[in-house]
Order: C-alpha cells, then structure tokens, then sequence
C-alpha cells in the first residue's frame, strides 16, 4: 500500500471529529471522499496531507511514518511527497502561472534548469503552454485550476490530495478536471485522493470512501 492510515481520531474542543479512521491507498489508485458538510472530509484530508496532525492513531507514506515528523523533516516531506489542491487555486497574483508552477520546487531548492522544463512538459500536457508568462487573473478559471494541478505536479509528489477542486468550476471545466485526473493517473502513475460533492466524479472513482458522523462508512 502507499499510504495507510490507522486509528486516526480528531476532536476540536469537545466536537469528536474523526473517531477512528482506518483507510489505505494504493499505487495509481484514485479514491473519492465523499459526505455530508461537517462530515470531517477536510479534517481527514488535512491530517492524510501532513497539514494537521491527529490526536491519535498514524499515517504513513511508502512506509514512512509522518505522524511522527514534525519540524524541517516534515515541512521537506510534504514539499517533496504530497501535492495539494484546493477548491480555490490559491495562485499568488503577483506570479505569472509557470512561476506559481515552480514554486513548491524553488522551495525545494531544486535545479531550475531541471524544474522550469519539467513545468513546461506539464503546461504542454495540460494545455496551458500559452499561459505561461500571463497572471492568474489573465487566466480562465479551468485554466487557473489547471495550473494549481501543474503546480501541485511540480514535486513528482507520491499522492496529490485535493479538497472539492472543481467546487468553483462551471460543469464542462469541472468534467474536464475529472476526465485530466484519469489522464494523469495513466501518463505518470499519479495516486490522488480526492473530496468531493461531484457525484459523477465520486463515482467514476476507482473507489468512493462516504464519511458519516466521523467515521468511513
Ligand atoms: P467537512 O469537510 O466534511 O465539511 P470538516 O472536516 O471541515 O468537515 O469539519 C468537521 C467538523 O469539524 C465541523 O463541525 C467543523 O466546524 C469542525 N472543525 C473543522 N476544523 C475546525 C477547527 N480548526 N476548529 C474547530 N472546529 C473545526
Ligand atoms: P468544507 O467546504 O470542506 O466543508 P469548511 O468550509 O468546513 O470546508 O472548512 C474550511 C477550512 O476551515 C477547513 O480547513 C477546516 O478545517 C476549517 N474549519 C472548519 N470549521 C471550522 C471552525 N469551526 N473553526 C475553525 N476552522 C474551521
């Protein structure tokens, strides 16, 4: 398995959250989560994604426990393993897209020789090698979305986690989102975990894991 999760448990105050969450995800797998709103999707999908850490219970990635990372070794784990997306795609303004795109690999302090030409491959593979050079505002909104998922690629990352990513999309560029996962999945092996309220899309999946009152159902 890629990744494994064990007894994770969530609470904020005095609100249990997650009440024991087992769940594991294959190589190339694409697995929706799907559930009602305060259901603990983004909680879960925080805590898989290393943003948050649970109260109990761990995850792992290529057998490498994360639960117990904290510091400059977790922050290099996430920038190197995990890629995320989000309903909004949360591009700096003030970057053009193949800048935004190179971010997480700047971070990395990779080579940018290597990092610019891998971003151009997947501008080309996702069809927006003609923004290269424009802001986010100078972009459509399937487009921008499409180069959050470019950016979230930039890391060869092992799992892309993603959070209602077509939320804010009309229905033809949130079809488009769904039919570019499976693309992706089948050029480069490319695991997502994906929440959702796309009914269609959570059912295309290769599996839908439901959440109910904290727990898979
Ligand atoms: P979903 O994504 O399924 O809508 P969430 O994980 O966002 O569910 O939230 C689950 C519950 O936890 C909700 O009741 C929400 O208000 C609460 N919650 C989430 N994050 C926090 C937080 N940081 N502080 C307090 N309560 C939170
Ligand atoms: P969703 O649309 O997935 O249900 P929400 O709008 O519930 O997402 O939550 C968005 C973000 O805000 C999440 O990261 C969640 O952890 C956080 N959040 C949700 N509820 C609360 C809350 N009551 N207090 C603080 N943070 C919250």
């Amino acid at each position: 398995m890629l990744l494994e999760a064990k007894g994770i448990e969530k609470s904020y105050n005095s609100l249990s959250v997650l009440k024991g969450i087992d769940m594991s995800i294959a190589p190339a797998e694409i697995v929706s989560i799907v559930g009602a709103s305060g259901a603990g999707k983004s909680t879960l999908l925080q805590i898989l994604g290393t943003l948050d850490s649970p109260d109990k219970g761990h995850v792992s990635l290529s057998g490498e426990l994360y639960t117990q990372m904290s510091g400059k070794k977790l922050s290099h784990f996430r920038n190197e393993y995990i890629g995320f997306i989000f309903q909004f795609h949360n591009l700096l303004p003030e970057f053009t897209a193949l800048e935004n795109i190179c971010m997480p690999a700047m971070i990395g302090k990779k080579d940018p020789n290597q990092y610019k030409k891998r971003a151009e491959e997947l501008m080309e593979l996702l069809a927006i090698e003609h923004r290269k050079d424009h802001k986010p505002s100078q972009m459509s909104g399937g487009e921008q979305q499409r180069a959050a998922v470019a950016r979230a690629l930039i890391n060869n990352p092992k799992v892309i986690f993603a959070d209602e990513p077509s939320g804010n999309l009309d229905s033809v560029n949130a079809e488009s989102l769904h039919e570019l996962f499976f693309d992706l999945r089948k050029e480069l092996d490319q695991t997502f975990v994906i929440v959702t309220h796309n009914n269609e899309f959570a059912e295309m999946a290769d599996r839908k894991l439901e959440m109910k009152d904290g727990l898979i159902i």
